[in-house]
């Protein structure tokens, strides 16, 4: 079982990806960042994604999404809060649990927060894919 990652009530009305958390259910509940890439910041898993947390974000920051993640991969920043793309393990669990709606994952951002996807990448110096 994945122990931690959302209780059972989410599991119904949130858009987890299934078929990312089930191959990882020997995951810990909170792995230590380390152990996510697998040297020279490149991925542990080959179809690694990442979400991405956009504009409404900003003036919000109410940290909600932080405490559910379970690898601890949301950051807070000075304008926003933002997610490790090499950390994320793409559960979804934060996604409901922001009131404003501000992350998704990212192929599926709104096209007029697209920028989002680059500034993300920026703030912890990773290259965009
Ligand atoms: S999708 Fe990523 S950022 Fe969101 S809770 Fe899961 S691991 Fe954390
Ligand atoms: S829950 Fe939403 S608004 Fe709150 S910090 Fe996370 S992304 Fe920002």
């Amino acid at each position: 079982m994945y122990p931690a990652v959302v209780d059972a009530s989410t599991w119904n009305s949130v858009p987890i990806r299934l078929e990312n958390v089930l191959p990882r259910a020997g995951v810990p509940a909170k792995l230590p960042p380390d152990s996510r890439t697998a040297g020279a910041g490149r991925p542990l898993f080959e179809d690694h994604m990442t979400y991405i947390i956009t504009q409404p974000c900003i003036d919000t920051k109410d940290a909600s999404c932080v405490d559910v993640c379970p690898v601890d991969c949301i950051y807070e920043g000075e304008d926003q809060y933002y997610i490790h793309p090499e950390e994320c393990i793409d559960c979804g669990a934060c996604v409901p649990e922001c009131p404003v709606e501000a992350i998704f994952p990212d192929d599926e951002v709104p096209e007029t927060w697209n920028e989002f996807i680059a500034k993300n990448y920026l703030y912890f110096d990773v290259p965009a894919p």
